[in-house]
């Protein structure tokens, strides 16, 4: 079978390798396709110390179950699954009490376990969800990222009826677009800089969509929110746009820190004034459990798959792909690899 292999710093090897053998508590998939993440792009510029060459990468996977380890229940051969890539210890002190978010001993499938960039591997079955049979390549590999935004959104338990501001216009601002429309939001301002991906935004739908190296993001807010916004849903992961953005806040209104941020960089806020407006500051890192809803919201077609997936490349262009994913920003949004091309 065929597997792109991460070597090191931008270098990705197409190997020809064995069929991994199945655990007893594992399951044999054969890879229908596999997302490429931001994730993935910081592991080939060599910024993920976690994922140690030469190894299989790739953790939004759709596949289809080829064969069953001894103890793997709940799927069969033959049905299309997703997975949840962390894998939890169990007996963790936190694992013990039932939060698994934090277990100590976390394992993540894409650099620890092999992961999806190859046509075949072995994943716990513990982590799979059945999908139906008509879900495509699509639907398929953004269940997963879907799954961080449905779990963000749990945490942040946004009331009905209050406004919302989402910075940035990648995948995942996209799909927080869809995700909130389809609450009860009464007012949704969306931000982004890249003018291919606003028309994509525009197509969803927003109260107000707003490039701010256009135009001034306060004067459009304030313009339909006078006091400011209920949420601010951060998607940039940058802290030049958060601080833009974060005094648009209303009294008592929440921020959650969504998009991952560079390690070493610090955000500068004025607790006085953090204290004056009563704001909550939240982040969420993908909770385990929310799968099954993740991929519900899919089924039930509230997420337009092919509206953010904008290219599916073969195994052997995947050093094109990781190329583009960060030089090609305005056309190419979410990429996947199919290993079957
Ligand atoms: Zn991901
Ligand atoms: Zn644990």
């Amino acid at each position: 079978m065929k597997s792109a292999v991460f070597m090191g710093k931008h270098r990705m090897e197409i190997q020809e390798r064995p069929m991994p053998e199945v655990k007893s508590n594992e399951v044999l998939l054969k890879v229908i396709g596999c997302g490429v993440c931001g994730t993935d792009a910081h592991i080939y510029e060599g910024e993920i110390k976690d994922a140690v060459p030469p190894v299989v990468i790739g953790h939004e996977i759709f596949g289809e179950v080829q064969d069953l380890g001894q103890e793997a229940t709940g799927v069969e051969v033959g049905d299309r699954v997703v997975l949840d890539p962390f894998v939890f210890c169990n007996h963790c002190d936190f694992c013990k009490v039932g939060e698994f978010r934090f277990c100590l001993n976390e394992r993540f499938i894409g650099y620890h376990r092999t992961g999806g960039f190859t046509q075949y591997t072995t994943v716990p079955f513990t982590n799979l969800y059945r999908v139906p049979k008509t879900m495509t390549l699509k639907q398929g590999i953004l269940c997963e990222p879907l799954s961080t935004v449905i779990a963000a959104y749990s945490r942040l338990q946004p009331e009905a009826g209050k406004s919302f501001l989402i910075l940035g216009e990648g995948a995942l601002g996209l799909i927080w677009n869809q995700v909130i429309r389809n609450s009860l939001a009464v007012t949704v301002i969306q931000t982004g800089i890249i003018p291919e991906r606003l028309t994509k935004v525009e197509k969803l739908g927003a109260d107000r969509i707003v490039n701010p190296l256009e135009e001034n993001l306060e004067k459009a807010v304030y313009d339909l929110c006078p006091h400011g916004v209920d949420y601010i849903v951060d998607c940039t992961g940058s802290t030049k746009a958060i601080t833009a953005a974060l005094p648009l806040i209303k009294r008592g209104g929440t921020f959650l820190s969504f998009g991952v941020c560079p390690e070493h960089e610090r955000l500068s806020l004025s607790l006085y004034w953090l204290y004056r407006k009563q704001i909550k500051i939240m982040s969420s890192r993908r909770p385990p459990k929310e799968f099954q809803r993740s991929v519900d919201f899919m089924v039930k077609g509230f997420i337009d798959a092919d509206l953010i997936v904008t290219g599916v490349f073969p195994l052997n262009e995947i050093e094109q792909a990781f190329e583009r994913f960060s030089t090609d920003r305005a056309t190419q949004i979410k990429m996947a690899i199919d290993p079957w091309l």
